[in-house]
This record gives C-alpha cells, sequence and structure tokens, in this order.
C-alpha cells in the first residue's frame, strides 16, 4: 500500500487525515505491506502498530539536532560506496536501499528508497575489494534497506562470494522482512541460509503484536536454519511501557529469539514526536531488569551523534548535566560525550 486513499479502504480516515498522510508522506514515502496493513486496528488512530508505519504531519517538523545522518554511517566511516566502517572487525554493507515497508522512526530515513546509494556490478566489486584487502574484518552485517528484498538468487550469490573471503568468519543479515512479510520466509530461503552457516538473523519487531501465530510459525522455520536475536527500538505510544516490553521479550524467547538491543531513537529528521527522554527510558530498562530472566534483558543502547558508535546506557553510566543533556561515554572514547535532547 502506497497511497493515503488506498489506504483508506482498510481503515478508517477523514478526507483531512488523508491530506495530512499525504503531505507527511513527502521525506520518506508510505509504504505497508497488505500483511501488515491487516495487523492495524482499522478504528483507532492510537494503535501502536499504525504509529510505526502511518505518516505524521510532525514528521515535517526538524527538531534541533535532529539530522539526516544522526550516526555517522556516512562521511568518514564510509570507506566506499554502500559499506560503513567504523568497528575494525565488522563492517555494515546495504545491498538494498528499498524495504519491505517504511517505519517512520528509521534512522536512515532520509537514505531509504533515495536514489544514492544503488548496489551495483561496479559498487559491488569495489565493495567487495575493500573487504578483501581489509584483513582484520572478521564479520560482514548485510543491512539497508532491506536485504531479504534480494531474491533468493542474487542473496546467494552475494553470499558465495563473501564465504569466499578466508578471513570474513560470520555473516550476518539485518532483517525487518519477518514482521512486515513473514511469507519471505520460503522453505528455500531457510535451506539456503544454512548453508551459509556461521550466520546469523538479526530481526527486527517493536510490539508483541508483531508476533503474530502466522509471523511465529514462519520464524520458527528461519531460526531451525540459524541463530537468531533480535534488535527493537523503544517508542514513544508504540512500546514505552514495561508490559509492552516484557510481553515482546517472552514472546521472542518462546521462538528462541533472544533480544539483543533495545534501541534508544536516533535524532533523525522529524522523529521528535516518537523519541521518549532519556530519563523515561532508563527507569523503564531498570524496571524491565529487576523481573526478566537475565538472558531476556537486551542492551539499552544509544547511538551517541557523531560516529561514536552504540553505547550502552544505565542509570550509573549517565550523569545529568542539569541543562537537558547527559554526559555519557562512549566504548573506547577517553572522555564523556555531552547528549542533548
Ligand atoms: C550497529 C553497528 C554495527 C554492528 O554492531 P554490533 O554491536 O556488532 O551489533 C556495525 N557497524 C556499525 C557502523 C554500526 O552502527
Ligand atoms: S526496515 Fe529498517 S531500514 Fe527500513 S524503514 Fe524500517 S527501520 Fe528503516
Amino acid at each position: 500500500m502506497r497511497t493515503a486513499a488506498g489506504l483508506s479502504e482498510y481503515i478508517d480516515l477523514t478526507s483531512a487525515e488523508i491530506a495530512r498522510i499525504e503531505s507527511a508522506a513527502k521525506l520518506q514515502p508510505l509504504k505497508i505491506t497488505p500483511y501488515y496493513l491487516s495487523l492495524l486496528d482499522r478504528n483507532n488512530p492510537a494503535d501502536p502498530l499504525r504509529r510505526m508505519v502511518l505518516p505524521d504531519v510532525r514528521e515535517l517538523h526538524v527538531a534541533p539536532g535532529e539530522s539526516a545522518d544522526p550516526i555517522g554511517d556516512t562521511g568518514q566511516y564510509q570507506p566506499v560506496p554502500c559499506v560503513t566502517h567504523r568497528h575494525p572487525e565488522r563492517v555494515l554493507i546495504y545491498p538494498v536501499m528499498q524495504c519491505a515497508g517504511y517505519c517512520r522512526y528509521c534512522f536512515r530515513r532520509r537514505r531509504v528508497d533515495a536514489d544514492a546509494e544503488i548496489w551495483s556490478s561496479g559498487v559491488e566489486r569495489k565493495a567487495l575489494k575493500y573487504i578483501r584487502e581489509h584483513r582484520e574484518i572478521r564479520e560482514v552485517i548485510l543491512t539497508g534497506g532491506e536485504p531479504l528484498l534480494l531474491d533468493d538468487a542474487q542473496l546467494s550469490a552475494l553470499l558465495k562470494k563473501l564465504r569466499r573471503i578466508p578471513h570474513i568468519r560470520l555473516l550476518r543479515i539485518h532483517t525487518r522482512m519477518p514482521a512486515f512479510n513473514p511469507f519471505r520466509i520460503t522453505r528455500r530461503l531457510a535451506v539456503e541460509l544454512k548453508s551459509f552457516q556461521p550466520l546469523w538473523v538479526v530481526v527486527h519487531f517493536n510490539h508483541p503484536r508483531e508476533i503474530t501465530p502466522v509471523a511465529g510459525y514462519y520464524l520458527d522455520r528461519l531460526r531451525r536454519n540459524a541463530p537468531m536475536l533480535n534488535q527493537s527500538v523503544l517508542l514513544k505510544g508504540v512500546n514505552d511501557n514495561a508490559d509492552t516490553l516484557r510481553e515482546l521479550f517472552w514472546r521472542l524467547a518462546e521462538r528462541g529469539i533472544k533480544p539483543y538491543y533495545l534501541h534508544h531513537p536516533d535524532q533523525a529528521e522529524g522523529t521528535r514526536h516518537l523519541r521518549p527522554s532519556l530519563r523515561d527510558g532508563l527507569s523503564l530498562w531498570e524496571e524491565l531488569s529487576g523481573t526478566l530472566p537475565g538472558y531476556l534483558i537486551p542492551r539499552y543502547v544509544l547511538d551517541v551523534p557523531g560516529g561514536f558508535g552504540k553505547t550502552a546506557l544505565s542509570m550509573d553510566c549517565v550523569e545529568d548535566t542539569g541543562s537537558g543533556g547527559f554526559h555519557v561515554r562512549p566504548p573506547r572514547s577517553k572522555r564523556r560525550v555531552t547528549y542533548q535532547e
């Protein structure tokens, strides 16, 4: 589903709401799969699943501190197109910059669906050459965009080329496909992924209602063929309460998927209304940590703006500056950095 008018056949929208959705979809397009559309609550404008995928006029407001590349994936950490190399041992590649659906909080929202980073055979050759020449790299992470928008043949051709590089020990795929279109996990795909072990699959679920029985069936198939982790984004009005997150983590655990990261949302343009305060996030995380089994507690992380990388958050390591900011200490950084909300 790519138009607000079409959407109104499935959920109740006034003509004013349709117009607002259309104007909000200018920065990042509206795109929802038929399956995910079926999960939305048609009568409830505050439905957490609707908040994740329906454009909102508040997206047109860019708050101070927000940017097109909030975590510094491009610039100095992008040695060749479609590659980000910040941590010596692991590298990100972007074989597809489209997604099955678009999340309104996306930290790469200005980069997805743009024409700037298109994976072509020339781009691939340069990316593989870079990885081959950097022998400190041990893990290649396919991200995007949505790597599972590649068809089976394209995906296995790429994985085969990566597997032939002797110093690459691990492969990883970051995907939101199981939430947007679980039917993509065909038997053939699962068997294909198994043949590339060790390969980890990191999925992206934010709300327990996204783990439907149907999604569960396909997640089980994937899980039988690859070890799996989940990353979630902490979102205001979606999952910023302990009961929702607890239920999400239990449902993931029942499928054999470990909650890996809970991301504090990045300061991507036009996402202020979806970002909880760091203080609220911290107290929520402390509450969860006190009640969940240890292995179901994800790391609560902030990608500190300026390319400092993911920084684990807890009450002990964050200090209020008293002026709307916090001191945090990113890994391998000698000094503290100020994070301004
Ligand atoms: C998040 C990220 C990774 C992967 O980090 P893990 O902690 O290994 O999951 C790698 N490179 C960059 C630039 C990242 O932002
Ligand atoms: S699937 Fe990932 S990359 Fe795509 S819009 Fe959602 S958060 Fe962004």
